[in-house]
């Protein structure tokens, strides 16, 4: 059975995706941004907390995480590389992990690039991508400690993953990303259709994530940089994405 999964809006523009395994009432909150509105809602559909999920150690993702464990007592995950830097961090994980919410099984996948240490949770049953600031709707993280060339290789793996794979990403960012998508892509129609779609949703308060893996694919710039469209763009040619992606996310910085 699918996991049951609940966005909490923290923060100006954090998701925080809270989830519960169906067959066993286990739950698990992904990067708890803040305490009250996490607590409130676990309180609303009256369920406990076993576990936080931490895809990277920037505060705006760990922040709740020790008031949660002191109210809870739930067991925090995270990067066996960020151990120092995850607060009240107790279970370690790494690439190739295979970790468990009750009989939901998530892969976990080093992610490099934003963090060195950033890494996601895939629930490849219920097609549910955990992907915290390495991959947003339409765009990336920024690169504050890893290389072009550690992302792009990062969003390679996550494009691979199947296209009915939802996208749970830690930001609404979209509305900012699809006016940089469209100027570096402009004649892509289904930018554009996604464009529009984005516009409505926004228009109503409403959230545009998660969003499917086969239509990132075929709207996120990022995703693209191996795309002749983008690559012609800066003047380059597909076999350099790594150059391509470079250029990309640093036009991006200063859009
Ligand atoms: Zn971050």
């Amino acid at each position: 059975m699918p996991l049951k999964i609940n966005r909490i809006n923290c923060l100006r523009d954090n998701y925080v995706w809270l989830m519960r395994d169906s067959a066993t009432g286990q739950t698990a909150v992904v990067d708890p941004a803040e305490f009250e509105p996490v607590r409130a809602r676990l309180a609303q559909l009256d369920w406990k907390l076993d576990y936080i999920l931490n895809t990277h150690h920037h505060s705006d993702h760990v922040g709740a995480n020790l008031q949660l464990q002191d109210a809870y007592g739930c067991t925090i995950v995270g990067a066996r590389h960020d151990i120092a830097r995850i607060p009240g961090i107790v279970q370690y994980v790494e690439d190739g992990d295979r970790w468990h919410l009750g009989e939901s099984a998530a892969l976990v996948v080093d992610t490099p690039g934003h963090t060195v240490g950033h890494i996601v949770y895939w629930f490849e049953a219920s097609n549910a991508l955990f992907c915290g600031d390495t991959l947003f709707s339409m765009g990336c993280g920024r690169l504050f400690e890893g290389s072009a060339q550690q992302m792009w290789a990062s969003l390679k793996k996550l494009r691979d993953l199947p296209d009915q794979t939802q996208v749970y990403c830690a930001h609404e960012y979209t509305q900012a990303n699809v006016r940089f998508a469209l100027h570096v892509d402009p004649s892509n129609k289904r930018l554009r259709e996604r464009a529009d779609e984005v516009g409505r949703l926004r228009e109503q308060g409403l959230p545009t994530v998660p969003i499917l893996m086969e239509v990132e694919n075929k709207t996120n710039p990022f995703l693209r940089a191996d795309s002749v469209p983008i690559a012609r763009y800066f003047g380059m040619t597909p076999d350099s994405a790594v150059d391509v992606f470079a250029a990309l996310r640093a036009l991006k910085d200063n859009f």
